[in-house]
């Protein structure tokens, strides 16, 4: 056993773990000892290489694949989770879309609106409320056992979004439900909170990331001066998810660069 490591023998789920700052979070977790099942909708083998870090480490895992546009498959999902580690210590809801279509909210089709509440926000509800029942079950109240749920909201759980109403009102929903259920947990040992990325260098963001006019406008709206990498919100859920924050339940931790201090910026 090696000495010092913030998350020994804990087991995670980290969804969407295939790819950016959930495979960051995830391969930050087995680097700090913890068992983690990885989970993915289509990027399989991006799965497989975040599992192959993991086993690298001595770590157990399992790679999962559901698909969050249809939030029940969330039950089933965290099942699986449970299965294959025996447990689960640590929830990570970080699977997330952007909207795809048009850069007026008001012409977004129902459908698109609706996808991107199933995969944003109802598919993490659903999966707190299998980790809090799971977690809770085990009983030990305050100081017991309990768990960590760690939801990985925006910026834009307070700040607009050209084209992004259904993206903002699902991680505002997200900073919401997390709130609630720190209130509602914290008698079991459960804490609950979020993380609010700015703009973090992913797959999601490649179009920005590769277009100079934006990158330029970026440097300007962000105080740190570039955008975020993945990792450098990997080791703030490391942070929330240890027993460094034992007494950090409900809050939202911007990991943004300082964004945040330019507030009604177009983001
Ligand atoms: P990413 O594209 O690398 O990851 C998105 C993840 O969501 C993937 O792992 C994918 O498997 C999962 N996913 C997408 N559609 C799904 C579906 N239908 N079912 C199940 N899973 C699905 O992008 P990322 O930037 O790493 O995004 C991770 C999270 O961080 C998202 O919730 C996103 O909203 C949030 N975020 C990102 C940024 C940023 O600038 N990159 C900023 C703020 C918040």
């Amino acid at each position: 056993m090696s000495v010092g490591m913030k998350l020994q023998g804990k087991r995670a789920l980290v969804t969407g773990s295939d790819s950016g700052i959930g495979q960051a979070i995830a391969i930050a977790f087995g680097r700090e000892g913890a068992h983690v099942a990885v989970h993915y909708h289509s990027d399989k083998a991006g799965a497989e290489a975040t599992a192959a870090d993991l086993r690298a480490r001595g770590r157990e895992t399992a790679v999962l694949q559901s698909d969050l546009s249809n939030p029940e498959n969330g039950e089933k999902l965290f099942e699986e989770a449970v299965k294959a580690l025996g447990g689960i210590d640590i929830l990570v809801n970080c699977a997330g879309t952007d909207v795809e279509g048009p850069d007026e909210s008001v012409y977004v089709s129902l459908h698109e609106f609706h996808r991107v509440i199933h995969i944003n926000l109802i598919a993490p509800w659903v999966l707190c409320q299998a980790a809090a029942k799971h977690m809770g079950d085990r009983g030990g109240g305050q100081g017991g056992p309990g768990g960590v749920i760690l939801n990985i909201t925006s910026v834009h759980e307070e700040i607009p979004s050209q084209g992004g109403a259904a993206y903002t009102a699902a991680k505002a929903g997200l900073r919401n439900i997390t709130r609630n259920l720190a209130m509602e947990l914290g008698s079991k040992g459960i804490r609950v909170n979020n993380i609010a990325p700015g703009f973090i260098a992913t797959p999601m963001t490649r179009e920005y990331l590769e277009d100079e006019q934006e990158m330029e406008k970026s440097r300007r709206a962000i105080p740190l001066g570039r955008p975020g990498r993945p990792d450098e919100v990997a080791q703030v859920a490391v942070f929330l998810a240890s027993e460094d924050a034992s007494y950090v339940t409900g809050s939202s931790y911007f990991v943004d660069g300082g964004m945040m201090q330019k507030l009604g910026g177009d983001a």
